[in-house]
């Protein structure tokens, strides 16, 4: 499996092209849509567009990496607080009552603001982690402490990215980890918050891992959509079984969507490897928790930090995982 998959993607490197002729390069560029990024590969800079082991561009991309986190700092704030909105101005119309929330808020609109004194942010205070050291963790006005939340989303979201740079570059695959890795960030500090996993999130994150693996992504194409619809059955069969055996529900709705997602990433194979990882991972959590932090056992852990987590190691080293078990296990390789 990974050696069609070295295939595809090295039908995609520079290399190859640069070794056909320029007519026939440029009309396969037209034809095939996995071969947009090499056009594009070819007028960006190397620093920015490059192929793994490469540290420029993986130097490049942990700054960029700080800056993207920033922004998810924001969606993470407010898209719980969008959908809260969207969902009581539409309860209110429903009832003919004056939508309650009428002013603009969404990613962009209104500008930051510390959330002790209300005070709006200017750039300066916005420089990702640079600000936070800067102003010693406190709002500039009003000296009340800022969450380190903040930093730590931005320094995680940075040494994820230099890592998928690093192993996977920053081409087609290596762009589309980056999305996926950024989201799933995102995803796992709104189920801390808010124990949800969005639909808003969790759904074009399903179709985005079909249409990467549609233009030679990570898995063949099969294997991404037995995925999709395994990764949901799969969680879908034990939320029905742990409600049917104890009454509860131990898990929500929005990580089969997630676990769906991943499926449509990495394929059906990594699943199992998902699942076992991050129940147990989830389990010996949950017991610290209730064992050192005197953790309510009732009030539920959320369950999509755990799948997130698992997605990622399996993007870094499904591979080799996939390779052991299947390969190397039956002799077939
Ligand atoms: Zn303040």
């Amino acid at each position: 499996m990974a050696n069609t998959l070295l295939t595809v993607h090295d039908a995609m490197s520079p290399t190859l092209s640069s070794a056909l002729s320029p007519s026939l390069s440029s009309s396969l560029s037209s034809m095939l849509p996995s071969a947009l990024p090499l056009a594009l590969s070819d007028s960006l800079p190397q620093w920015l567009i490059a192929a793994p082991g490469y540290l420029p561009a993986t130097l490049a991309w942990a700054v960029i990496g700080l800056v993207i986190g920033s922004f998810l700092n924001v969606a993470i704030h407010r898209l719980p607080v969008m959908m809260q909105r969207e969902t009581e101005n539409f309860i209110a119309l429903e009832n003919d009552e004056p939508a309650p929330h009428t002013s603009r808020y969404n990613l962009i609109a209104p500008r930051s603001a510390c959330p002790s004194c209300g005070h709006q942010l200017s750039a300066l205070d916005n420089i990702p982690v640079f600000s936070y050291v800067w102003l010693k963790g406190r709002c500039r006005y009003c000296r009340a402490p800022i969450s380190r939340r903040y930093p730590s989303v931005e320094i995680i979201t940075a040494l994820l990215s230099a890592l998928v740079v690093w192993q996977l570059g920053s081409e087609l695959k290596g762009f589309a980890a980056l999305l996926l890795v950024w989201w799933l960030i995102a995803l796992t500090f709104i189920d801390i918050d808010t124990q949800m996993l969005p639909d808003d999130l969790t759904l074009p994150l399903v179709w985005l891992g079909l249409l990467v693996n549609l233009s030679g992504g990570f898995v063949p194409l099969s294997d991404a959509v037995i995925g999709a619809a395994a990764g949901y059955l799969s969680l879908w069969s034990v939320y029905w079984l742990f409600r049917f055996v104890t009454g509860k529900e131990g898990i929500g709705y929005g990580d089969f969507k997630l676990l769906a997602a991943l499926g449509a990433w990495l394929g059906w194979m990594m699943l199992p490897f998902i699942v076992l990882l991050s129940s147990a991972v989830g389990a010996l959590v949950g017991i610290a928790m209730i064992v050192l932090r005197g953790h309510q056992r009732d009030k539920p852990i959320p369950f999509g930090p755990f799948l997130a987590v698992a997605g990622l190691i399996a993007l870094f080293y499904g591979d080799a995982l996939v390779q052991l078990w299947l390969g190397q296990g039956l002799g077939l390789r």
